[in-house]
């Protein structure tokens, strides 16, 4: 297997066809030239981010999604601060408010009811209640919107890269070639198993039920029954969702067989044992069950096949941090790997991915495994919970495990310098308007105070902003186009070598 070569110009084409004609004879074609730049194999909530990301850049993307019909699974999903930033990078967080509500930042780290510090360095400083469906449905269309192609009821079912690309197998045979392919493709990554990567972690101990469904008894019957459950259950609820349809969760304990959908009897028999009633439930609008497994692929790239989101790594969902975490990959990935596909990357700007995400993920994992201990019902665990809470009365520890949960307080290792470099920068108020808002095409930026700076042959890829008024307590930034301080300083020449270490050589 040989790593990425591209020539130094694009080679991309500007423009996506909507409905790629012939696509079955792409990969026997004799020169195998690739129909498409990118294949994602999974059109989940990280897979429509990054095929978004990269159309941003005129890649031109196929997204392969194995189910005929967008999921109708309900998770409870928040959008935490971090990833509200992103979609106000990319003009989406006016629909995402529309559908959901703004509910206080706080409370979220092992559900210890602690109201957020004041003055979180965010202009967005809320925790969004959306529900999954209707985020996957946004972002789909977003990625529409710009050109990318999406295929529902076509499965990855195998894969085989070589110097130029990937040549992927559909179950039905198809076979379609691409230069890179990136498994979205959730937990049970098939990708991911094909690429042969190491999934080490702990398996599941703990399964849940969580499903939809009309009760046969009064609210106020339920509402009495789980209030005085709920004080020796950590993982059990029935909370109305309107129209007479009830969330429900309870354990999985004793439930036969997990390959196999669990069923409305499972159910009830749960309720029964732990409730003593069954509530009467019936017509089930969908059943699911989760495990609590924790495991982080060992690579994130092999070659040309990378991996993204669930594919990469999987934990409980405690804190609400997993779409969160593949969004926030996708957005870490599509300017890199756009970069290699038009030709203007450096050539360690796509290793930068696994860098930078790898080590977010295992203290993603690290503070869902402490968070799952706090949650436990022994003495011990409990202790240390309300020794946690007691603490969290202090400012700075409130603060830095909520900073930890939105991910705002991330800072990737780009060497030494001020505390702001490798960290996000905040939506600040420029001249223009909000800094975000210049951000939408997904290019890097200059923001430069002194009035004095350029980004000279990178313009096709650096936007330059001159405003001495900015809010910013250093003279110039560069930011990358996921937004994070890549350069701080007032020098020229030291401005150049970053831009040449970020965005490659200048054009001409
Ligand atoms: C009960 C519960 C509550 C949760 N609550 C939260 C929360 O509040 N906040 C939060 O951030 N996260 C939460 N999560 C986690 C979140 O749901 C996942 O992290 C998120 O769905 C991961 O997105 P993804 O796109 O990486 O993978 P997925 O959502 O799993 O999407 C993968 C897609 O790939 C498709 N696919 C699979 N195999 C193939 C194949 N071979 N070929 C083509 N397509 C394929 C699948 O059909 C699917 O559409 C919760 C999870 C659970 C179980």
């Amino acid at each position: 297997m040989h790593s990425p070569q591209f020539p130094a110009e694009p080679s991309s084409k500007d423009t996506v066809e909507r409905d790629v004609p012939g696509l079955r004879s792409s990969a026997s074609d004799a020169d195998r030239t690739p129909t498409f730049d990118v294949i994602i194999a999974g059109c989940g909530p990280t897979g429509a981010m990054l095929a978004a990301e990269l159309r941003l850049h005129n890649v031109r993307v196929l997204v392969l999604e194995k189910e005929t019909e967008p999921k109708s699974f309900v998770r409870i999903v928040g959008l935490h601060i971090r990833s509200l930033e992103l979609m106000a990078m990319r003009g989406l967080l006016d629909r995402m408010l529309e559908h959901g509500r703004q509910r206080p930042a706080g409370g979220f780290f092992a559900a210890i009811p602690k109201p957020a510090p004041k003055g979180l360095d965010s202009a967005h400083a809320y925790l969004l209640g959306i529900r999954q469906p209707v985020i996957e449905r946004l972002l789909e269309e977003h990625a529409i919107e710009l050109g990318a192609q999406v295929r529902r009821g076509c499965a990855v079912a195998d894969f085989e890269q070589d110097d130029e690309g990937v040549t992927v197998e559909l179950a039905d045979g198809e076979q379609l070639r691409a230069r890179y392919l990136v498994g979205c493709d959730g937990g049970r990554s098939t990708v991911r198993k094909l690429l042969g990567v190491g999934f080490p972690g702990e398996p599941s101990r703990t399964e849940t039920l969580m499903g939809e469904m009309k009760v046969g008894v009064p609210q106020e019957e339920i509402a009495a029954k789980v209030t005085e459950i709920g004080e020796t259950h950590q993982r059990f609820w029935l909370r109305p969702f309107g129209e007479g349809v009830y969330s429900v969760v309870v354990p999985a304990a004793g439930v036969s067989d997990r390959a196999e959908p669990p069923t409305l009897e499972d159910f009830k028999e749960q309720l029964r044992t732990i409730a003593g009633t069954d509530f009467g439930v019936h017509s089930p609008r969908w059943l699911s069950r989760f495990g609590d497994a924790t495991r982080l692929a060992e690579r994130y790239r092999v070659g040309r096949v990378l991996l993204a989101g669930d594919a990469a790594h999987i934990h409980p969902p405690t804190g609400g941090q997993g779409l969160n975490l593949g969004v926030q990959d996708a957005f870490n990935l599509g300017w890199k790997l756009a970069g290699q596909i038009r030709g203007w990357a450096p050539e360690t700007l796509l290793d930068t991915y696994q860098a930078e995400r790898h080590p977010v993920a295992e203290d993603v994992l690290d503070n869902t495994r402490a968070q799952m201990e706090l949650h436990s019902t022994e003495p011990g665990p409990q202790a240390v919970r309300r020794l946690l809470t007691e603490l969290m009365d202090f400012d700075e520890v409130n603060r830095y495990l909520i900073e930890k949960i939105t991910a705002i307080g991330i800072r990737y290792d780009f060497g030494e310098g001020p505390d702001l470099l490798g960290r996000r920068l905040r939506d600040i108020d420029v001249k223009q308007g909000h800094l975000y808002d210049l951000l939408h095409r997904g290019r890097g930026l200059l923001l430069d105070r002194t009035e004095r700076l350029t980004v000279g042959g990178w313009s096709d890829r650096v936007d330059y902003l001159a405003d001495p008024t900015a809010v910013l307590d250093v003279p110039c930034v560069l930011l990358r186009p996921d937004g994070h301080v890549a350069w701080i300083g007032d020098d020229q020449q030291d401005l150049d070598d970053h831009l040449f270490r970020w965005f490659g050589k200048p054009a001409n």
